[in-house]
């Protein structure tokens, strides 16, 4: 009864994995969670001040596929100020969250049997979506002696005449590895020598730390011609139920994401949009705090993993980190699984993200929990 193509896909290991932790807690479990994929703070009150008043309104109707024009003109406000990246509201579709900016990106992009280069680590969504467009995910491992940073001769050595798209997520989930901007810089070389289509993951852009958050669109025209640049407010805001994201794309490949988009979602949800955009809306200082306490989040958990002397990747952005395992002799679900059971502390397996020998801490959580999750960590590797 059920399609292969169904079968092929699966469940998103973040979501599950989260949602498994999320239910021992509420059973009063201890559970420390470092597998959760969203910021911990509330929603700033501003914006929810103007979901209500969306509501009250009666700005609970249809609205245009793409998106309001207020958020639209307001995307390319923001997205010029931070990155001098120049879009005109037309270029942009608001979607449910950026995973469906990014579906709908593929969606558009691909024949059955186009190849995807997907850099490893990756988040686990991109293969499985890849897959669902009828794809092919091309796996292209980054080296842990680089740090995950790119390998470009590797890069190049997986182009075929099949390869029609890149995915690229900088700040990376779950390393949290930003590529510099002289890694770009080649990317789009090599994405403009072969006319490959970029997808940039830009998620996690606004929770950098001891770095800089470069777009490739901003690289030139020619590469800004062949990116679809993907950002949304669930992380920057801690937005993540209420479901907006957003692409930014070259005027024809916009009206088939709305196209597409019209034909299966129609709008993102009105009131949504309202609260993204006063969320877009808010000064600099108020969610300069939350960046802030990330960063000091990472901080005692990278001194706290240094004093056990475990091996990790130092992350610069997002709230991830990729800690090694397999040198304290496990694989990753093997970890995931015993460091849960015996000591309730949730991470989640790195084999979804394509490399089984890390497993990934999420900071989003408070200062008192990660030093209670170092200490059991502690307990746990000491046997
Ligand atoms: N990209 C990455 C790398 C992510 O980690 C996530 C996690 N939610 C998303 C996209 C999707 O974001 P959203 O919640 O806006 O759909
Ligand atoms: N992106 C987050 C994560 O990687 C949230 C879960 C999801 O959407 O996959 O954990």
């Amino acid at each position: 009864m059920i399609s292969s193509r169904a079968k092929e896909i699966n469940p998103s290991a973040t979501l599950k994995i989260t949602a498994e932790i999320k239910k021992l807690k509420k059973e009063g479990r201890k559970v420390i969670n470092f597998a959760g994929g969203e910021p911990d703070f509330d929603t700033p009150s501003k914006i929810k001040e103007s979901a209500k008043k969306a509501i009250d309104s009666g700005f609970t109707k249809y609205t245009p596929v793409a998106g309001i024009s207020e958020l639209r003109e307001k995307i390319c406000q923001k997205i010029k100020e931070w990155y001098s990246l120049d879009y005109k509201p037309e270029q942009i579709v608001v979607s449910n969250g950026a995973k469906h900016a990014i579906f709908n990106s593929l969606y558009v992009l691909l024949d059955p049997g186009d190849e995807v280069l997907i850099f490893s680590p990756y988040w686990v969504s991109y293969p499985e979506m890849v897959k669902l467009c009828s794809g092919k995910p091309v796996i292209v491992d980054f080296k842990e002696t680089d740090e995950f940073h790119p390998d470009l001769d590797l890069i190049k050595s997986k182009i075929t005449k099949k390869t029609k798209c890149i995915i690229l997520n900088s700040p990376c989930n779950p390393t949290g590895v930003v590529w510099r901007k002289e890694e770009l810089v080649m990317l789009a070389e090599v994405a403009v020598e072969h006319n490959i289509f970029i997808i940039s993951d830009e998620i996690y852009s606004r929770l950098i730390y001891d770095s800089q958050h470069f777009s490739i669109a901003g690289l030139g025209k020619e590469i800004q011609a062949r990116t679809i640049t993907i950002n949304g407010v669930s992380k920057t805001y801690s937005m993540t139920g209420w479901r907006i994201g957003w692409s930014c794309s070259p005027s024809e490949i916009a009206r088939e994401i709305a196209k597409i988009q019209g034909q299966i979602t129609s709008n993102a949800c009105s009131i949504s949009q309202m609260a993204a955009l006063s969320a877009l809306s808010l000064e600099k200082y108020e969610i300069e705090k939350m960046r802030e306490t990330f960063k000091n989040r990472r901080d005692i958990l990278i001194a706290g993993l240094k004093k056990l002397g475990l091996n990790f990747i130092t992350p610069q952005g997002a709230f991830y980190l990729f800690l090694k395992v397999s040198n304290l002799g496990y694989t990753s679900f093997d970890f995931a699984k015993k460091f849960l059971t015996q000591k309730l502390v949730g991470v989640i397996p790195g084999k979804p993200f394509g490399n089984d020998e890390y497993v990934r801490i999420s900071y989003a959580i408070s200062q008192e929990e990660i030093e209670e999750g170092l200490k059991r960590l502690g307990e746990f590797i000491s046997g």
